[in-house]
């Protein structure tokens, strides 16, 4: 990487008071040659395991086993330390105490699990700019995907009009908390305001705001709120389905098997299953007891971190940003017109250059970790470039996070630079 043309010296700015993540120091080979740190710049996408987190499991490994399956040490480790992880989770969303805590393999699960849990004809409300998690799994006639307002406002406005035209009956908003395009923040409390108004539920979806923001279901007045364990700085294949237990305690099992059912009885064609009523209804089949316990350590650190995690956040984002505003055609997507409080994901298109070819020269030359394409958010991302003045459908997005430096953070914005001043 060639730094000498820049009248900035890239200084690196040791992040304060964070918990450190595995595998800060790794190097990544250039096709340059040599070797250089890898600049990882999409935490949106999956955070990286924190140190703690990482300890834990090791320790944690030797001992796991089938939860609530039996009576040996191990088997009475795991069943302690997944009940526990569901108070931990309890208290990371501030959730009231008689709110159930479902395990799932991530977001998308949850979102498929509590679409599962409707009450019949429930109508459902959301913006058409989530991610598609929140946006698919809801079925039927009673689904209204309303256009996203350029305002807070006009979106608040916007989820009341669609509610007053729902038809009677349950009724549900699912709102994203923080935009997985833009880092953007959605007027979360207003809208679960207006939802309450109309006298529906709100979901939200804090795939990207729980790893950037304290979170209080309380505070928020929000019903449910679903998250994912791969982007909390654990590993993958855990995450949870938290809020109201009414709805999920009536409906089906999610999947039918073993760890669902209180009792089965009868024989052959006469068998009678009582399914439980807890949120073990939802959880058949030997769960994930590593990646829950994994995302329960996360969840901890993150917790007693939050200040740290701000402050280290808002240096980077306001450095990046600034840096993007100078590099000639690069236009950033915005959600809204005007500036909202955001977490630190960018996403940004450069006039003249296609946003994979940039993504894979800011990895192959500079060990650059970005992701490029439409971010699982199709109809968000081909409308906010739009807006940019763009085309096409896809941009770059990078997004910040724990393992994020200033010198990454240099990096990147002198690599653009590099990269549009010699050409696509
Ligand atoms: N919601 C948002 C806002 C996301 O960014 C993502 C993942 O990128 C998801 C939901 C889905 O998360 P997962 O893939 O972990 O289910």
């Amino acid at each position: 990487v060639n730094h000498q043309n820049t009248t900035e010296t890239p200084v690196t700015v040791a992040p304060q008071g964070i918990p450190a993540v595995a595998g800060a120091g790794l190097s990544v080979p250039l096709v340059t040659g040599g070797e250089i740190g890898y600049a990882n710049l999409d935490h949106a996408a999956s955070a990286p395991c924190l140190d703690a987190v990482r300890r834990a499991v090791d320790e944690f490994l030797p001992w796991y086993a089938s939860v609530h399956r039996g009576a040996g040490f191990a088997s009475q480790v795991s069943t302690r330390l997944y009940e526990r992880t569901r108070d931990i989770l309890r208290r990371f969303v501030d959730a009231r105490a008689t709110d159930t805590v479902v395990f799932t393999r991530n977001t998308t699960d949850s979102f498929n699990l509590l679409a599962r849990s409707l009450p019949r004809h429930t109508s459902v409300v959301v913006f058409d700019t989530e991610h598609h998690a929140a946006l698919l799994p809801w079925r039927g006639p009673n689904v209204r995907r309303i256009p996203a307002p350029r305002t807070r406002l006009a979106a608040v406005s916007a989820v009341d009009e669609a509610l007053a035209e729902c038809p009677q009956g349950p009724r549900l908003v699912v709102v994203t908390g923080a935009s997985n395009v833009t880092g953007e923040l959605l007027p979360v409390a207003e809208i679960a305001a207006v939802a309450r108004r109309h006298g529906a539920r709100i979901a939200l979806d804090a795939a990207q705001l729980a790893p950037h923001r304290r979170i209080s279901l309380r505070e928020l007045d929000v019903d449910y709120v679903a998250l994912s364990g791969h982007k909390l700085y654990a590993p993958f294949g855990a995450g949870a389905l938290i809020g109201r237990a009414d709805w999920l305690r009536a409906a089906q099992p999610y999947l039918a098997g073993g760890g669902a059912t209180k009792l089965v009885t009868g024989e052959a064609d006469e068998l009678a299953v009582v399914w439980n009523d807890g949120p073990e209804r939802h959880e058949a089949g030997s769960p994930n007891t590593v990646g829950v316990y994994a995302l329960g350590v996360a969840c901890e650190q993150l917790a007693a971190h939050w200040d740290a995690v701000g402050a280290h956040e808002e240096i980077l984002l306001s450095r990046l940003r600034k840096g993007l505003a100078a590099i000639p055609g690069c236009a950033e997507l915005r959600l809204f017109d005007a500036p909202v409080d955001r977490v630190g994901t960018v996403s940004f298109v450069v006039d003249g250059f296609e946003p994979g070819w940039l993504a894979a020269v800011l990895s192959a030359e500079y060990g650059i970790g970005v992701r490029d394409g439409a971010f699982c958010a199709h109809v968000a991302t081909k409308r906010l470039i739009g807006v940019a003045g763009g085309a096409g459908r896809q941009a770059v997005r990078v997004s910040l996070g724990l393992g994020s430096t200033t010198e990454h953070v240099d990096r990147l914005v002198l690599a653009l630079r590099q990269i549009v001043a010699r050409g696509a």
